[in-house]
Protein backbone atom coordinates (compact mmCIF):
# COMPACT_ATOMS: atom_id res chain seq x y z
CA UNK A 1 0.00 0.00 0.00
CA UNK A 2 1.15 3.19 -0.94
CA UNK A 3 2.13 6.11 1.82
CA UNK A 4 1.26 9.41 1.38
CA UNK A 5 2.06 12.04 3.87
CA UNK A 6 0.16 15.22 3.72
CA UNK A 7 1.89 19.00 5.49
CA UNK A 8 -0.17 21.46 6.44
CA UNK A 9 1.02 24.62 7.68
CA UNK A 10 -0.41 27.23 10.46
CA UNK A 11 -4.20 28.70 10.16
CA UNK A 12 -7.60 26.86 9.75
CA UNK A 13 -7.57 27.76 6.19
CA UNK A 14 -4.60 26.11 5.57
CA UNK A 15 -5.51 22.62 8.29
CA UNK A 16 -8.99 22.88 6.23
CA UNK A 17 -8.68 21.82 2.86
CA UNK A 18 -5.23 19.48 4.07
CA UNK A 19 -8.07 17.33 6.25
CA UNK A 20 -10.53 17.02 3.22
CA UNK A 21 -8.03 15.95 0.73
CA UNK A 22 -6.42 13.60 3.59
CA UNK A 23 -10.18 12.32 4.42
CA UNK A 24 -10.38 11.92 0.38
CA UNK A 25 -7.07 9.82 0.17
CA UNK A 26 -8.14 7.65 2.46
CA UNK A 27 -11.35 6.08 0.45
CA UNK A 28 -8.78 4.84 -1.82
CA UNK A 29 -5.97 1.92 -1.30
CA UNK A 30 -3.65 4.58 0.61
CA UNK A 31 -1.66 4.84 3.69
CA UNK A 32 -1.89 8.29 4.72
CA UNK A 33 0.27 10.28 7.16
CA UNK A 34 -0.28 13.87 8.11
CA UNK A 35 2.61 15.60 9.93
CA UNK A 36 0.52 18.63 12.19
CA UNK A 37 3.12 21.58 13.33
CA UNK A 38 2.91 21.24 17.28
CA UNK A 39 1.64 23.47 18.97
CA UNK A 40 -1.10 24.70 16.90
CA UNK A 41 -1.20 28.92 17.21
CA UNK A 42 -5.27 28.45 17.25
CA UNK A 43 -7.40 26.52 19.46
CA UNK A 44 -10.09 25.85 17.01
CA UNK A 45 -6.76 24.08 14.88
CA UNK A 46 -6.01 21.56 18.15
CA UNK A 47 -10.12 21.03 18.09
CA UNK A 48 -10.73 20.27 14.76
CA UNK A 49 -7.30 17.89 14.96
CA UNK A 50 -8.65 16.27 17.65
CA UNK A 51 -11.98 15.43 15.93
CA UNK A 52 -10.65 14.43 13.06
CA UNK A 53 -8.17 11.96 14.14
CA UNK A 54 -10.91 10.35 16.25
CA UNK A 55 -13.13 10.10 13.39
CA UNK A 56 -10.30 8.77 10.84
CA UNK A 57 -8.49 6.05 13.40
CA UNK A 58 -7.13 4.95 10.08
CA UNK A 59 -4.98 8.33 9.79
CA UNK A 60 -1.73 8.53 11.66
CA UNK A 61 -0.64 11.72 12.86
CA UNK A 62 3.36 12.37 13.56
CA UNK A 63 3.80 16.24 14.98
CA UNK A 64 6.50 18.22 14.01
CA UNK A 65 7.71 19.67 17.14
CA UNK A 66 8.26 23.74 16.69
CA UNK A 67 10.96 25.23 18.11
CA UNK A 68 9.98 27.35 20.88
CA UNK A 69 7.81 29.97 19.81
CA UNK A 70 9.73 32.80 21.79
CA UNK A 71 12.23 32.65 19.23
CA UNK A 72 9.68 34.27 16.97
CA UNK A 73 10.87 36.35 14.47
CA UNK A 74 8.04 38.21 13.74
CA UNK A 75 7.15 41.44 15.72
CA UNK A 76 3.96 42.80 16.68
CA UNK A 77 2.93 44.07 13.78
CA UNK A 78 2.58 41.36 12.29
CA UNK A 79 -0.32 38.93 11.54
CA UNK A 80 0.38 36.46 14.11
CA UNK A 81 -0.31 33.38 11.54
CA UNK A 82 2.31 34.38 9.38
CA UNK A 83 4.69 34.60 12.27
CA UNK A 84 3.70 31.01 13.28
CA UNK A 85 4.51 29.98 9.53
CA UNK A 86 7.63 31.54 10.03
CA UNK A 87 8.49 29.25 13.05
CA UNK A 88 7.30 26.28 11.12
CA UNK A 89 9.64 27.29 8.36
CA UNK A 90 12.73 27.71 10.83
CA UNK A 91 12.00 24.29 12.83
CA UNK A 92 11.85 22.53 9.07
CA UNK A 93 14.90 21.07 9.35
CA UNK A 94 13.38 18.86 11.87
CA UNK A 95 11.36 16.73 9.13
CA UNK A 96 14.19 15.31 7.42
CA UNK A 97 14.81 12.75 10.34
CA UNK A 98 10.74 11.94 10.81
CA UNK A 99 10.20 11.90 6.97
CA UNK A 100 12.78 9.44 6.71
CA UNK A 101 12.00 7.14 9.73
CA UNK A 102 8.19 6.64 8.59
CA UNK A 103 7.51 3.73 6.93
CA UNK A 104 6.93 2.24 4.42
CA UNK A 105 8.77 5.03 2.82
CA UNK A 106 6.88 7.60 1.25
CA UNK A 107 5.68 8.07 -2.00
CA UNK A 108 4.66 11.56 -1.88
CA UNK A 109 4.76 14.24 0.28
CA UNK A 110 1.82 17.05 0.04
CA UNK A 111 3.09 20.40 1.24
CA UNK A 112 1.41 23.68 2.31
CA UNK A 113 2.70 26.32 -0.32
CA UNK A 114 3.90 28.23 2.85
CA UNK A 115 6.37 26.16 3.05
CA UNK A 116 7.83 25.03 -0.09
CA UNK A 117 10.92 26.53 -0.26
CA UNK A 118 12.23 24.88 2.89
CA UNK A 119 10.60 21.72 2.63
CA UNK A 120 11.63 20.67 -1.37
CA UNK A 121 15.28 20.80 -0.73
CA UNK A 122 14.31 18.14 2.18
CA UNK A 123 12.18 16.26 -0.10
CA UNK A 124 14.97 16.47 -3.17
CA UNK A 125 17.91 15.35 -1.02
CA UNK A 126 15.16 11.94 0.38
CA UNK A 127 14.22 11.77 -2.99
CA UNK A 128 10.87 12.06 -2.03
CA UNK A 129 8.20 13.36 -4.93
CA UNK A 130 7.24 16.63 -2.88
CA UNK A 131 3.76 17.95 -4.32
CA UNK A 132 2.40 21.30 -2.85
CA UNK A 133 -1.09 22.26 -2.11
CA UNK A 134 -2.26 25.74 -2.97
CA UNK A 135 -4.91 26.68 -0.35
CA UNK A 136 -6.32 29.53 -2.54
CA UNK A 137 -7.36 30.20 -6.09
CA UNK A 138 -6.04 29.22 -9.19
CA UNK A 139 -6.25 32.95 -9.55
CA UNK A 140 -4.16 33.77 -6.64
CA UNK A 141 -1.74 30.93 -7.72
CA UNK A 142 -0.96 33.35 -11.19
CA UNK A 143 0.23 36.07 -8.37
CA UNK A 144 1.34 34.28 -6.05
CA UNK A 145 4.07 32.53 -8.58
CA UNK A 146 4.66 34.90 -10.70
CA UNK A 147 5.17 37.99 -8.27
CA UNK A 148 8.82 37.35 -7.29
CA UNK A 149 9.95 38.40 -11.40
CA UNK A 150 8.36 41.77 -10.13
CA UNK A 151 9.59 41.65 -7.09
CA UNK A 152 11.73 44.32 -7.48
CA UNK A 153 10.04 46.93 -9.50
CA UNK A 154 8.35 49.66 -7.55
CA UNK A 155 4.87 48.10 -7.50
CA UNK A 156 3.25 51.26 -6.08
CA UNK A 157 3.53 52.89 -9.60
CA UNK A 158 1.69 50.37 -11.51
CA UNK A 159 -1.96 50.50 -11.73
CA UNK A 160 -2.27 46.56 -12.55
CA UNK A 161 -0.35 43.37 -11.78
CA UNK A 162 -0.22 42.26 -15.81
CA UNK A 163 0.31 38.25 -16.53
CA UNK A 164 0.91 37.23 -20.06
CA UNK A 165 -2.85 36.59 -21.40
CA UNK A 166 -4.36 36.54 -18.33
CA UNK A 167 -6.93 40.08 -17.32
CA UNK A 168 -4.47 42.41 -15.69
CA UNK A 169 -4.98 41.95 -11.78
CA UNK A 170 -5.56 45.39 -10.59
CA UNK A 171 -3.53 47.12 -7.85
CA UNK A 172 -6.08 47.58 -5.00
CA UNK A 173 -6.98 43.62 -5.21
CA UNK A 174 -3.09 42.85 -4.68
CA UNK A 175 -2.42 42.35 -0.86
CA UNK A 176 -1.51 45.94 0.31
CA UNK A 177 1.72 44.53 2.17
CA UNK A 178 2.69 43.31 -1.19
CA UNK A 179 3.29 46.50 -2.39
CA UNK A 180 5.12 48.29 0.62
CA UNK A 181 8.89 49.21 0.18
CA UNK A 182 9.77 47.39 3.53
CA UNK A 183 10.50 44.01 3.91
CA UNK A 184 7.61 42.14 5.74
CA UNK A 185 6.55 38.18 6.27
CA UNK A 186 3.77 37.94 3.38
CA UNK A 187 5.78 39.79 0.57
CA UNK A 188 9.07 37.33 2.01
CA UNK A 189 7.01 34.34 2.05
CA UNK A 190 5.00 34.90 -1.11
CA UNK A 191 8.19 36.06 -3.14
CA UNK A 192 10.37 33.36 -2.00
CA UNK A 193 7.70 30.54 -1.88
CA UNK A 194 6.52 31.58 -5.18
CA UNK A 195 9.95 31.14 -6.91
CA UNK A 196 10.59 27.52 -5.64
CA UNK A 197 7.27 26.27 -6.21
CA UNK A 198 8.88 25.28 -10.28
CA UNK A 199 10.73 22.98 -8.32
CA UNK A 200 8.05 20.69 -6.75
CA UNK A 201 6.11 17.95 -8.81
CA UNK A 202 3.18 18.95 -8.88
CA UNK A 203 0.67 21.66 -7.65
CA UNK A 204 -2.53 20.83 -6.55
CA UNK A 205 -5.63 23.29 -5.71
CA UNK A 206 -8.89 22.86 -4.68
CA UNK A 207 -10.35 24.75 -7.92
CA UNK A 208 -12.25 23.56 -10.65
CA UNK A 209 -11.48 23.80 -14.16
CA UNK A 210 -15.49 25.10 -15.15
CA UNK A 211 -14.70 28.57 -12.52
CA UNK A 212 -10.86 29.01 -13.43
CA UNK A 213 -9.98 27.55 -16.55
CA UNK A 214 -8.34 30.71 -17.98
CA UNK A 215 -6.24 30.48 -15.20
CA UNK A 216 -5.48 27.29 -15.09
CA UNK A 217 -4.87 27.42 -18.88
CA UNK A 218 -2.40 29.87 -18.37
CA UNK A 219 -0.54 28.15 -15.79
CA UNK A 220 -0.45 24.67 -17.63
CA UNK A 221 0.56 26.41 -21.01
CA UNK A 222 3.79 27.93 -19.64
CA UNK A 223 1.89 31.73 -19.84
CA UNK A 224 2.34 32.19 -16.33
CA UNK A 225 5.97 31.09 -15.31
CA UNK A 226 8.21 29.20 -17.34
CA UNK A 227 9.09 25.66 -15.55
CA UNK A 228 6.30 25.16 -13.72
CA UNK A 229 4.89 21.34 -13.17
CA UNK A 230 1.21 20.77 -13.72
CA UNK A 231 -1.39 22.64 -11.85
CA UNK A 232 -4.14 20.18 -11.05
CA UNK A 233 -7.62 21.19 -10.38
CA UNK A 234 -8.73 18.70 -7.43
CA UNK A 235 -11.46 20.30 -5.84
CA UNK A 236 -13.97 20.78 -4.73
CA UNK A 237 -12.85 19.16 -2.50
CA UNK A 238 -15.90 18.14 -0.03
CA UNK A 239 -16.55 18.48 3.45
CA UNK A 240 -15.00 15.55 5.14
CA UNK A 241 -16.71 15.41 8.52
CA UNK A 242 -19.85 16.47 10.66
CA UNK A 243 -19.34 18.09 14.03
CA UNK A 244 -22.51 17.81 15.60
CA UNK A 245 -23.82 21.02 17.39
CA UNK A 246 -27.17 22.21 18.27
CA UNK A 247 -28.48 24.96 15.56
CA UNK A 248 -32.09 25.15 17.46
CA UNK A 249 -32.52 28.98 16.32
CA UNK A 250 -32.00 28.15 12.99
CA UNK A 251 -33.95 24.80 12.85
CA UNK A 252 -37.06 27.47 13.76
CA UNK A 253 -36.38 29.60 10.72
CA UNK A 254 -38.23 29.53 7.59
CA UNK A 255 -36.55 28.59 4.91
CA UNK A 256 -33.52 30.25 3.13
CA UNK A 257 -34.43 33.43 5.52
CA UNK A 258 -31.35 33.77 7.14
CA UNK A 259 -28.14 35.86 6.32
CA UNK A 260 -25.22 34.09 8.16
CA UNK A 261 -22.46 36.50 8.55
CA UNK A 262 -19.06 35.26 9.17
CA UNK A 263 -15.02 36.92 8.38
CA UNK A 264 -13.49 33.32 8.71
CA UNK A 265 -11.31 32.38 11.59
CA UNK A 266 -8.98 34.92 12.30
CA UNK A 267 -10.21 38.38 11.13
CA UNK A 268 -11.28 40.72 13.94
CA UNK A 269 -12.76 43.60 13.06
CA UNK A 270 -12.57 46.75 14.59
CA UNK A 271 -15.34 47.40 17.71
CA UNK A 272 -16.37 50.81 15.41
CA UNK A 273 -16.72 48.42 11.67
CA UNK A 274 -18.64 45.92 14.24
CA UNK A 275 -21.24 48.30 15.42
CA UNK A 276 -21.67 49.79 11.87
CA UNK A 277 -22.17 45.93 10.67
CA UNK A 278 -24.85 45.67 13.49
CA UNK A 279 -26.74 48.50 12.60
CA UNK A 280 -26.89 47.56 8.89
CA UNK A 281 -28.13 43.71 9.49
CA UNK A 282 -30.98 45.33 11.67
CA UNK A 283 -31.86 47.96 9.40
CA UNK A 284 -31.65 45.63 6.57
CA UNK A 285 -35.15 43.85 8.15
CA UNK A 286 -33.70 40.60 7.59
CA UNK A 287 -33.06 37.63 10.11
CA UNK A 288 -29.23 36.81 10.26
CA UNK A 289 -26.81 34.38 12.66
CA UNK A 290 -23.54 36.59 13.22
CA UNK A 291 -20.18 35.30 14.27
CA UNK A 292 -18.54 37.84 16.12
CA UNK A 293 -14.78 37.79 16.70
CA UNK A 294 -12.80 40.33 18.58
CA UNK A 295 -9.02 38.63 18.44
CA UNK A 296 -7.72 37.42 15.28
CA UNK A 297 -6.12 34.59 17.92
CA UNK A 298 -8.92 32.91 19.55
CA UNK A 299 -6.89 31.79 22.36
CA UNK A 300 -7.01 35.50 23.14
CA UNK A 301 -10.56 36.48 22.66
CA UNK A 302 -11.89 36.83 26.39
CA UNK A 303 -14.68 39.36 26.26
CA UNK A 304 -18.38 38.99 26.31
CA UNK A 305 -19.87 39.66 23.31
CA UNK A 306 -21.68 42.68 25.43
CA UNK A 307 -18.24 43.97 25.98
CA UNK A 308 -17.67 43.86 21.79
CA UNK A 309 -20.22 44.89 20.73
CA UNK A 310 -22.23 47.34 23.40
CA UNK A 311 -25.40 46.36 25.64
CA UNK A 312 -27.36 47.68 23.49
CA UNK A 313 -26.75 46.52 20.36
CA UNK A 314 -26.57 42.97 22.14
CA UNK A 315 -30.13 43.18 22.89
CA UNK A 316 -31.80 44.82 20.25
CA UNK A 317 -30.28 42.43 17.52
CA UNK A 318 -32.01 39.45 19.50
CA UNK A 319 -35.31 40.84 17.62
CA UNK A 320 -34.32 39.13 14.48
CA UNK A 321 -31.04 37.62 14.50
CA UNK A 322 -28.68 35.35 16.78
CA UNK A 323 -25.30 36.79 17.33
CA UNK A 324 -22.40 34.51 18.98
CA UNK A 325 -19.23 34.63 19.74
CA UNK A 326 -17.91 31.45 19.35
CA UNK A 327 -16.76 29.11 16.97
CA UNK A 328 -19.84 27.52 15.17
CA UNK A 329 -18.68 24.74 12.15
CA UNK A 330 -19.56 26.57 9.24
CA UNK A 331 -20.35 23.61 7.04
CA UNK A 332 -23.54 22.92 9.25
CA UNK A 333 -24.68 26.42 9.06
CA UNK A 334 -24.09 26.87 4.74
CA UNK A 335 -25.86 23.71 4.47
CA UNK A 336 -28.76 23.99 7.07
CA UNK A 337 -31.98 25.01 4.82
CA UNK A 338 -32.76 28.22 6.61
CA UNK A 339 -29.53 29.90 5.33
CA UNK A 340 -30.42 31.59 2.21
CA UNK A 341 -27.48 33.90 2.16
CA UNK A 342 -23.67 34.54 3.50
CA UNK A 343 -22.00 37.73 4.28
CA UNK A 344 -18.61 36.43 3.70
CA UNK A 345 -14.55 38.11 4.24
CA UNK A 346 -14.14 35.40 0.77
CA UNK A 347 -11.49 33.44 2.58
CA UNK A 348 -11.35 30.60 -0.30
CA UNK A 349 -12.40 28.49 1.94
CA UNK A 350 -15.70 29.79 3.51
CA UNK A 351 -16.55 30.71 -0.67
CA UNK A 352 -15.36 26.96 -1.71
CA UNK A 353 -17.81 25.74 0.69
CA UNK A 354 -20.52 28.61 -0.40
CA UNK A 355 -20.49 26.89 -3.70
CA UNK A 356 -20.51 23.62 -2.34
CA UNK A 357 -23.46 24.36 -0.66
CA UNK A 358 -24.82 26.62 -3.04
CA UNK A 359 -25.48 30.29 -0.98
CA UNK A 360 -25.68 33.05 -2.56
CA UNK A 361 -22.44 35.38 -1.25
CA UNK A 362 -22.38 39.25 -0.70
CA UNK A 363 -18.60 39.74 -0.61
CA UNK A 364 -16.75 42.06 1.89
CA UNK A 365 -13.09 40.85 1.48
CA UNK A 366 -10.80 42.11 4.08
CA UNK A 367 -7.19 41.52 3.43
CA UNK A 368 -4.84 38.91 1.51
CA UNK A 369 -6.25 36.75 -1.58
CA UNK A 370 -10.22 38.34 -0.39
CA UNK A 371 -10.31 40.98 -3.14
CA UNK A 372 -8.91 38.46 -5.83
CA UNK A 373 -11.95 35.68 -4.41
CA UNK A 374 -14.46 38.21 -4.43
CA UNK A 375 -13.92 39.03 -8.32
CA UNK A 376 -14.73 35.43 -8.51
CA UNK A 377 -18.07 35.45 -6.39
CA UNK A 378 -19.55 38.39 -9.31
CA UNK A 379 -17.55 36.86 -12.57
CA UNK A 380 -19.23 33.23 -11.29
CA UNK A 381 -22.42 34.69 -10.52
CA UNK A 382 -22.26 33.15 -6.66
CA UNK A 383 -22.96 36.51 -5.72
CA UNK A 384 -22.03 40.18 -5.44
CA UNK A 385 -19.16 42.16 -4.52
CA UNK A 386 -19.74 46.14 -3.39
CA UNK A 387 -15.33 47.02 -4.05
CA UNK A 388 -15.57 50.75 -2.90
CA UNK A 389 -15.76 49.17 0.51
CA UNK A 390 -12.11 48.99 0.25
CA UNK A 391 -9.72 46.67 2.36
CA UNK A 392 -10.69 46.06 6.48
CA UNK A 393 -10.00 49.15 8.34
CA UNK A 394 -9.18 51.15 5.49
CA UNK A 395 -12.20 52.93 5.71
CA UNK A 396 -15.24 52.48 8.18
CA UNK A 397 -18.79 51.54 5.99
CA UNK A 398 -21.86 53.04 7.12
CA UNK A 399 -24.83 50.82 8.58
CA UNK A 400 -27.24 52.08 5.46
CA UNK A 401 -24.38 51.09 2.97
CA UNK A 402 -24.82 47.89 4.71
CA UNK A 403 -28.03 47.32 4.89
CA UNK A 404 -28.62 48.42 1.03
CA UNK A 405 -25.81 45.58 0.16
CA UNK A 406 -27.63 43.27 2.36
CA UNK A 407 -31.23 44.00 0.55
CA UNK A 408 -29.78 43.78 -3.21
CA UNK A 409 -28.30 39.94 -1.86
CA UNK A 410 -31.27 38.40 -0.19
CA UNK A 411 -33.93 40.21 -2.64
CA UNK A 412 -33.00 39.35 -5.29
CA UNK A 413 -33.84 35.78 -7.11
CA UNK A 414 -32.12 35.64 -9.80
CA UNK A 415 -29.03 35.41 -7.47
CA UNK A 416 -30.77 32.58 -5.44
CA UNK A 417 -30.84 30.42 -8.49
CA UNK A 418 -27.69 31.31 -9.87
CA UNK A 419 -25.88 30.19 -6.71
CA UNK A 420 -27.51 26.79 -6.91
CA UNK A 421 -26.47 26.55 -10.42
CA UNK A 422 -22.71 27.09 -9.16
CA UNK A 423 -23.60 24.04 -6.91
CA UNK A 424 -24.21 21.98 -9.86
CA UNK A 425 -20.99 23.09 -11.51
CA UNK A 426 -18.77 22.52 -7.87
CA UNK A 427 -20.53 19.00 -7.88
CA UNK A 428 -20.26 17.78 -11.23
CA UNK A 429 -17.34 15.39 -12.75
CA UNK A 430 -17.79 13.67 -8.89
CA UNK A 431 -19.08 10.68 -8.75
CA UNK A 432 -20.67 10.24 -5.44
CA UNK A 433 -20.83 6.57 -4.89
CA UNK A 434 -20.61 5.04 -1.23
CA UNK A 435 -18.06 6.15 1.36
CA UNK A 436 -15.83 7.19 -1.74
CA UNK A 437 -15.54 9.99 -3.63
CA UNK A 438 -13.63 10.06 -6.87
CA UNK A 439 -12.19 12.86 -8.66
CA UNK A 440 -10.57 12.60 -12.17
CA UNK A 441 -7.26 14.13 -11.53
CA UNK A 442 -6.95 13.16 -8.19
CA UNK A 443 -7.32 9.84 -9.49
CA UNK A 444 -4.58 10.21 -12.09
CA UNK A 445 -2.34 11.59 -9.86
CA UNK A 446 -3.31 8.76 -7.31
CA UNK A 447 -2.54 6.05 -10.08
CA UNK A 448 0.84 8.00 -10.25
CA UNK A 449 1.62 7.36 -6.73
CA UNK A 450 1.07 3.66 -6.47
CA UNK A 451 1.97 2.39 -9.66
CA UNK A 452 5.88 2.97 -8.34
CA UNK A 453 5.10 1.50 -5.20
N1 LIG B 1 -14.78 28.35 10.01
C1 LIG B 1 -15.75 27.74 10.78
N2 LIG B 1 -16.34 28.45 11.77
C2 LIG B 1 -16.03 29.75 12.05
C3 LIG B 1 -15.06 30.38 11.23
C4 LIG B 1 -14.45 29.65 10.22
O1 LIG B 1 -16.07 26.57 10.58
O2 LIG B 1 -16.61 30.33 12.98
C5 LIG B 1 -14.11 27.57 8.96
C6 LIG B 1 -14.64 27.86 7.58
O3 LIG B 1 -15.70 26.98 7.28
C7 LIG B 1 -13.43 27.62 6.70
C8 LIG B 1 -12.25 27.97 7.58
O4 LIG B 1 -12.73 27.90 8.93
O5 LIG B 1 -13.35 26.26 6.32
C9 LIG B 1 -11.74 29.37 7.35
O6 LIG B 1 -11.04 29.43 6.16
P1 LIG B 1 -11.19 30.62 5.12
O7 LIG B 1 -10.26 30.33 4.01
O8 LIG B 1 -12.60 30.83 4.76
O9 LIG B 1 -10.76 31.92 5.90
P2 LIG B 1 -9.60 32.30 6.95
O10 LIG B 1 -10.13 31.91 8.27
O11 LIG B 1 -8.36 31.57 6.55
O12 LIG B 1 -9.49 33.78 6.81
N1 LIG C 1 -0.89 34.39 2.53
C1 LIG C 1 0.38 34.67 2.43
N2 LIG C 1 1.21 34.44 3.49
C2 LIG C 1 0.77 33.88 4.61
C3 LIG C 1 -0.57 33.56 4.71
C4 LIG C 1 -1.37 33.84 3.65
O1 LIG C 1 0.83 35.11 1.42
O2 LIG C 1 1.59 33.70 5.52
C5 LIG C 1 -1.72 34.70 1.38
C6 LIG C 1 -1.52 33.62 0.40
O3 LIG C 1 -1.31 34.19 -0.83
C7 LIG C 1 -2.77 32.85 0.44
C8 LIG C 1 -3.77 33.78 1.01
O4 LIG C 1 -3.05 34.79 1.71
O5 LIG C 1 -3.12 32.45 -0.85
C9 LIG C 1 -4.75 33.10 1.90
O6 LIG C 1 -4.16 32.89 3.11
P1 LIG C 1 -4.92 32.37 4.34
O7 LIG C 1 -5.68 31.17 3.94
O8 LIG C 1 -3.91 32.20 5.42
O9 LIG C 1 -6.00 33.40 4.80
P2 LIG C 1 -6.39 34.89 4.53
O10 LIG C 1 -5.22 35.78 4.76
O11 LIG C 1 -6.91 34.96 3.15
O12 LIG C 1 -7.49 35.07 5.53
Amino acid sequence: MSHIALLPSSGMGHLTPFLRLAALLTAHDLKITIITPYPTLSLAESQVLFHFFSTFPQIRQEKLQLLPLDNFSGNSKEDPFYCHIDVIRRSSHLLSSLLSSLSPPLAALITDMSLTASVVPITKALNIPNYIFFTSSAQMLTLFISFHTKANANLYEMDAFQIPTLEPIPKSWIPPPLLQDNDNLLKTYITKNGKEMTKSDGILVNTLESIEQESLAALNGGKVILGLPSVIAIGLLPPCFNQCESLAWLDTQPIGSVLYVSFGSKTAMSREQLKELGDGLMRSGYRFLWVVKDKKVDREDDKDLEDVIGNELTESVKERGLVVKHWLNQENILSHPAVGGFLSHCGWNSLTEAMWFGVRVLAWPQHGDQKINASLVERIGLGIWESSWGWGGEDIVKGQQIAEKVNELMGNELLRMKAVSVREKARAGMELGGTSVKMKALAKLIETWTKDH
